[in-house]
């Protein structure tokens, strides 16, 4: 057998090959193959709907990270706003603009990595649009979600005297975005919570179910400058203290040999942990939560944010969160 060419798939045919690959689910009445996908609806619950932009060489670099990675992280960053509302993901869009330097192989290496993070989350790909790109690979992906009537967490609804909490850990994918950069294999566990990081859906869904969260959001663009949505959304300032940020034991490793580093659990991006606050002031404490969540401050008065550092004077963060048009 002979290698085809790369990128020698026309545009129907790769269509065709994602269809076959996509599959279906009891709440899509039409998937892909017609001009709209058809989703039954609850009358019950509220749609939830995100869309997230992924740009090569602005959002990743094909050389660091793997087809079947990058698919697997379309899906994770994008279905991580619905946890980020305490939903359910239903249905995914692909928009697909890719050039002829992409070959067949690792588009499908790609569609498999996408359809594998799907079924982790029970969401379907739906539909979307496939184009070529006179350059970089670009992804659209569209995402549509559930929440039983009056649960979605939004930003604001944060008040003085609430705790705040954040999932997981922090800085890791910051730290290893910064190792590949200086051309460094980072630790296989940083490494591994950049390219493909987990959407934390099932603590959203628990948080919305018990009504345990007045704010949440998901943290994309580091910690303070997520936070600092939360406090400007709802009217409050925050105090954090720096010794109660969770870090992974690789992070704390880096961060003995070049303290420096602890900024990038501050302001590092593309942790997709979730950060909430709660009238519950121990939520960390219990059985369910234990281990998952961490304690990291507490919603003052005012539109201050101050983060405390273990000599009990404000810490000043060195770098501010992403913005891409900064
Ligand atoms: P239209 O001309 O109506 O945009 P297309 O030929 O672009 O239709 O798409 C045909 C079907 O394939 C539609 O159901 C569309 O949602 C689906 N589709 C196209 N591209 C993709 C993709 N990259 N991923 C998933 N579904 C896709
Ligand atoms: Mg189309």
């Amino acid at each position: 057998m002979t290698e085809k060419p790369r990128g020698s798939l026309s545009e129907f045919g790769l269509i065709r090959q994602i269809q076959q690959q996509a599959g279906g689910a009891d709440h899509l009445l039409k998937g892909i193959g017609d001009d709209c996908a058809i989703q039954r609806q609850d009358g019950s619950k509220e749609l939830l709907v995100s869309t997230d932009l992924l740009i090569e060489g602005v959002h990743f670099t094909r050389s660091w990270t793997s087809m079947e990675q990058l698919g697997r992280k379309a899906v994770a960053v994008n279905v991580s706003d619905i946890a980020a509302m305490g939903g359910t993901p239903k249905s995914l869009f692909l928009g697909l603009a890719c050039s002829k330097a992409v070959s067949d192989q690792e588009l499908q290496e790609f569609t498999a990595g996408f359809l594998a993070e799907a079924q982790r989350y029970q969401a379907v790909l739906a539909g979307g649009d496939t184009c070529r790109s006179p350059g970089p690979l670009m992804l659209s992906v569209t995402v549509l979600g559930e929440v039983e009537k009056g649960r979605a967490i939004c930003r604001r609804g944060a008040a003085p005297g609430e705790a705040i909490y954040v999932s997981g850990t922090l800085g890791g994918s910051a730290l290893a975005l910064q190792l590949l950069q200086q051309g460094k294999r980072p630790p296989a566990e940083l490494e591994r919570q950049h390219h493909t990081p987990t959407a934390q859906v099932e603590l959203g869904q628990k948080l919305a179910e018990a009504c345990l969260a007045t704010a949440m959001l998901d943290i994309s663009d580091g910690l303070l400058a997520d936070l600092g949505h939360i406090i400007a959304a709802s009217g409050v300032g925050a105090e954090l203290q720096l010794s109660a940020l969770p870090l992974s034991s690789e992070f704390r490793l880096a961060v003995e040999q070049n303290p420096q580093l602890i900024d990038l659990a501050l302001s590092g991006g593309e942790d997709y942990q979730l950060l909430f606050t709660s009238q519950e002031q121990q939520l960390d404490q219990l059985p369910e939560f234990a281990g998952l969540i961490s304690r990291i401050g507490t919603v003052s008065e005012g539109t201050e944010m101050i983060v405390w550092g273990p000599d009990r004077k404000p810490y000043e963060c060195s770098r501010s969160g992403f913005d891409h048009f900064a």
